[in-house]
């Protein structure tokens, strides 16, 4: 059994997990840091796709650029240029647009971009890997953890514990860790599942998104690479799971109409999964010495691709935090560096929620007042350029209280 000392320990070495402890050691050389991540590293690395594509954020691109991650992804991720949004029903022919965005923040900058999650996750851990200071310990559990005077002891599945002056919580929604330290949350399932798929297509995309608000949820087409898009369909919860275990005949057969006919002829081209959908927003994001971060501390409903990148702005801020307090001879686990982090971004995580929340409602029913409400509030967006340049700069993650890291500088 052994018992090593590392300044911060992190529960969960995937998106959140991986880029803190990159973003730690690049800030500051002399760190230590343990990641443990329960799922072999080499199933990711193989590069097999699982189906799943993230939609990131400017900031996040910028965030990865600093880490030194973006320049393994660069070939394989897709800029989205525009993006249409309608609200037509299934049967009718033309499918008139509600609203239509350039995803550019000035030409040639991309507001957004797609990356296959294999793609990325085995770039963040060939990364890791190279990195002096990360000891990426996986597959390996986290069970539990004690703190005392001279820190946290973070006990594994195999029997070893590890000695840090923070824990990380970065261990996804159903963080055992957040469980452990008491901490409740607030939000609501949505009996509604996101199928996630890839679709391949005959005619090029362009870059082109479209998010098809229907009446049980959200149906969005995202570009990939090649004539290739990731579809991510919300759907209530008996009817998706259905779907989903039906052959691949039958399957395709109800992704058909609700792709239409705009990129040509489809097939599928990647494994399908469905996904539970809630809300969650953790009641604290830290307690004594622990952080949590990304969908630990928050999940939202993914309609607008944008739990990531809050998971992003989570990382960023909380290396910040941190630096800075070592910088002034503060511990990391300090509850001043800790508060700091949770001021930082408690409210902006359950502001994102809600406002996916909201949307999610106003959108997911066919009720007709509700949707002359939306017609005329999109059409509104639709002819007022800076109201449409407000929500391309939001979406971008390039607006509030930015962290060093989501500018593209090291803390
Ligand atoms: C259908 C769908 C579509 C989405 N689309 C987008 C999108 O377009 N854009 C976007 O920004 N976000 C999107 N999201 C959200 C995004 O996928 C998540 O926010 C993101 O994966 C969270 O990353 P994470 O690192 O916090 O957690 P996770 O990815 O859940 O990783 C948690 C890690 O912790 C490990 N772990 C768990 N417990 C333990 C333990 N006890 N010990 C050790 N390791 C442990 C797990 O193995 C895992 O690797 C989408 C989500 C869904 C469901």
């Amino acid at each position: 059994m052994s018992n090593e000392r590392y300044d911060i320990a992190i529960a969960g070495g995937s998106f959140a997990g991986l880029s803190l402890a990159l973003a730690l050691t690049s800030a500051d050389a002399s760190m230590r840091v343990a990641v443990v991540d329960r799922t072999p590293p080499d199933d990711a690395v193989k590069g097999e796709s699982d189906g799943r594509a993230t939609a990131l954020s400017a900031a996040s691109r910028q965030l990865f650029e600093a880490l030194g991650v973006w320049a393994a992804v660069e070939m394989s991720v897709q800029p989205i240029l525009e993006i249409d949004i309608t609200d037509s029903g299934l049967k009718s022919i033309v499918r008139p647009r509600l609203l239509h965005f350039d995803s550019e923040l000035k030409p040639g900058e991309p507001a957004a971009f797609m990356a296959e999650n294999h793609v990325l996750r085995a770039a963040l851990i060939a990364r890791a890997r190279q990195q002096p200071g990360i000891d990426f310990r996986a597959p390996e559990m986290v069970s539990g953890y004690e703190t005392g005077d001279s820190g946290v002891s973070v006990r594994l599945g195999s029997g070893d514990e590890l000695m840090a002056g923070l824990l990380v919580a970065a261990d996804g929604r159903r963080s055992v860790l957040r469980k452990q330290a008491g901490i409740k949350t607030t939000g609501w399932g949505y009996s509604q599942v996101g199928i996630v798929t890839t679709i391949a297509h005959e005619k090029p995309h362009n870059g082109l998104a479209i998010q098809h608000f229907l009446p049980s949820g959200p149906f969005a087409i995202l570009p990939l690479t090649g004539n290739r898009s990731s579809i991510v369909w919300t759907e209530r919860e008996t009817f998706g799971r259905d779907v989903v275990a039906r052959g691949d005949e039958a399957f395709l057969a109800e992704v058909k109409p609700r792709f239409g006919v705009r990129f040509g002829a489809i097939s599928l081209a990647g494994p399908r999964a469905a996904f539970p959908l809630d809300l969650h927003i953790a009641r604290r994001f830290v307690a004594d010495r622990l952080a949590l971060i990304g969908d630990a501390a928050h999940g939202v409903h993914p309609l607008a691709g944008q739990g990531l990148n809050i998971g992003l702005r989570d990382v960023a801020a909380l290396a910040e935090v941190v630096v800075d307090a070592r910088r002034v001879g503060l511990e990391a686990g300090a509850p001043q560096t800790l508060q700091r982090y949770e001021r930082w971004r408690r409210f902006d995580s359950a502001f994102s929620g809600f406002a996916m929340d909201g949307l999610n409602r106003l959108f997911s029913n066919d009720n007709a007042p509700l949707r002359a409400l939306r017609s005329l509030g999109l059409g509104l967006v639709d002819r007022t350029p800076p109201l449409k340049r407000f929500f391309v700069h939001e979406a971008a993650g390039a607006t509030g209280e930015v962290p060093a890291l989501l500018r593209g500088e090291i803390p």
